[in-house]
C-alpha cells in the first residue's frame, strides 16, 4: 500500500517488540510506563461517574464543547490553582490524555523542517509524534537536574527552533528534576529569544519525599512577557487513571484557537463521560488523599529499587534515585568487564523472566547504549527485589 510520505520519518517503537515478551509466565516487568492498577480509586470512581450520570446525563452522554467539559475546566482550573497557576477555565482546553495535548502542538506549530528541541533522553511518543508532522528533533543533554540550560541556550541560539519541548519534572525516562534555578533561565530563555516552551507535567504531583519547585508555567509570573511563550501539558493519567483520557492544555488564546479547532477535526471531543466523571471526581474532594497514597506507595517502591539496585548491581551502573515519577534512569558503567550494552542486557533480562526497556529509542540524537529505564510502578517491593536480583544475575 502507497502510505502517506509523513510516515517515512517514523518507526513503529522498538520497545514494541519487547513488550510481546512480557507476557511470558513468570516475569517481572519494569518495563511499563504504567501506573499500577491496583492504585486505582476504585470506589471514588464508581461513585463519580454515578453522579454523573444522575445529576447531569445530558453532559454526560451527549456530544459536548471541543474545548472541554464546563465543570471539569472549572475544576481543572481550582486544580490548577493549588499548584500556583492561575488560569481561567477558559485558559484550559481538556485533552484525550496530554498525548493529545502533544499532537496538536504538532499538529499546530510543526511545518514540515521545522526544528524543534527536545531533551536527550525524551518521552518516546513525543519523539515519533513530532517527526510525524515532519520535525528535526535537536536534542539538549540532561544530567540529574534536568536539562543543562547552559547547553540548551546555545542550541536555542544556533538553532532558532520552532519551540523547546521538555519534561521539567521527573521526566520520562530520565527521572530527573529541574532545578529552581535552570526553571528561572528556561522562563529567561524563553524571553530572550521569543521560544515558545512547551512544559509536558503528567508527573508533577508524584513526589516522594518534598515538593518540587513550582512548574515553569506557575513561575511564570515572576518573568514579564513569559506567560505568553508558555504551553503546558497536565493529565491525570499517572495519578488517577490513564484509561480516563483526561489531560489538559494551558496555552496563549492563540494557540489554544488554532489547536480547539484541530481538535475539532480530530475527535470532535474528549469523551463527555469521563469528563463529567473527572468532574465529579475533582468535586467529591477526593484527590488530596488520593494523591497522598500514590506519593506513599510509589516512594516506597522507589527506595526499594534504589536500593536493590545497589545491593546486587553495584558499581555495574550508574543512577540518581528518583524523587518522584515512575522512573529509575540509569547506567551501564561496564566496570569490571561487565556488560556496557543494555540491549544486550534486555536480551538476556529476559531469559532470567525480568523486563525492562533499553534506553536508546529515548534518544532523538545520538543514542546512549548503555541507558536503560527501569519502571517501580507496577511491581510491589518484594517483586522489585526479585527483579532486581534477577538484573542481577542476567549482568
Ligand atoms: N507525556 C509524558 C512525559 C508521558 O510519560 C506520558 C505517558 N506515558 C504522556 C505524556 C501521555 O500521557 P496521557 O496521554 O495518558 O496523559
Amino acid at each position: 500500500m502507497q502510505f502517506a510520505s509523513r510516515l517515512d520519518n517514523v518507526e513503529t517503537s522498538a520497545i514494541r517488540e519487547l513488550f510481546k515478551l512480557l507476557g511470558k509466565p513468570g516475569i517481572i516487568s519494569f518495563a511499563g510506563g504504567f501506573p499500577d492498577s491496583a492504585m486505582f480509586d476504585v470506589e471514588g470512581l464508581k461513585e463519580a461517574s454515578q453522579k454523573a450520570l444522575t445529576e447531569e446525563p445530558g453532559g454526560a452522554l451527549q456530544y459536548g464543547a471541543t474545548e472541554g467539559y464546563e465543570p471539569l475546566r472549572t475544576q481543572l482550573s481550582a486544580f490548577m490553582k493549588t499548584k500556583g497557576v492561575d488560569v481561567d477555565p477558559s485558559g484550559l482546553i481538556v485533552t484525550t490524555g496530554s498525548q493529545q495535548a502533544l499532537d496538536l502542538l504538532g499538529k499546530t506549530m510543526i511545518s514540515p523542517g521545522d526544528k524543534v528541541i527536545v531533551e536527550g533522553p525524551t518521552f518516546l511518543a513525543t519523539i515519533q509524534c513530532f517527526r510525524l508532522y515532519g520535525a528535526q528533533l535537536i536534542s539538549a543533554p540532561i544530567d540529574a537536574n534536568g536539562v543543562k540550560t547552559d547547553e540548551l541556550e546555545k542550541l536555542i541560539a544556533e538553532h532558532k527552533p520552532k519551540f523547546v519541548y521538555l519534561i521539567p519534572t521527573f521526566g520520562n525516562p530520565s527521572g530527573a528534576m529541574l532545578t529552581l534555578e535552570r526553571r528561572k533561565k528556561v522562563l529567561e530563555l524563553a524571553v530572550k529569544y521569543q521560544t515558545l516552551i512547551v512544559e509536558d507535567d503528567p508527573y508533577g504531583d508524584l513526589y516522594f519525599g518534598e515538593a518540587p519547585p513550582p512548574s515553569i508555567l506557575a513561575l511564570s509570573k515572576d518573568v514579564p512577557g513569559s506567560r505568553e511563550l508558555l504551553a503546558h501539558c497536565g493529565s491525570l493519567s499517572k495519578v488517577l487513571s490513564p484509561g480516563l483520557r483526561i489531560g489538559w492544555m494551558i496555552a496563549p488564546p492563540e494557540l489554544l484557537a488554532k489547536a480547539t479547532m484541530c481538535k475539532q477535526f480530530s475527535d470532535a471531543h474528549t469523551s463527555t463521560f469521563s469528563q463529567a466523571t473527572a468532574a465529579q471526581y475533582l468535586k467529591s474532594g477526593r484527590m488530596p488523599a488520593t494523591l497522598a497514597h500514590v506519593r506513599e506507595v510509589y516512594g516506597q517502591r522507589a527506595q526499594a529499587m534504589g536500593a536493590a539496585l545497589k545491593r546486587e548491581l553495584g558499581d555495574a551502573v550508574s543512577f540518581t534515585q528518583p524523587n518522584g515519577g515512575l522512573f529509575f534512569w540509569a547506567r551501564l558503567t561496564g566496570a569490571n568487564g561487565k556488560l556496557a550494552d543494555a540491549n544486550e542486557l534486555a536480551k538476556r533480562a529476559i531469559e532470567k523472566l525480568v523486563a525492562f526497556v533499553p534506553g536508546a529509542p529515548f534518544f532523538a540524537e545520538k543514542p546512549d547504549v548503555a541507558t536503560l529505564r527501569l519502571s517501580f510502578a507496577t511491581a510491589d517491593v518484594a517483586k522489585i527485589e526479585e527483579g532486581v536480583k534477577r538484573l542481577g544475575q542476567a549482568l
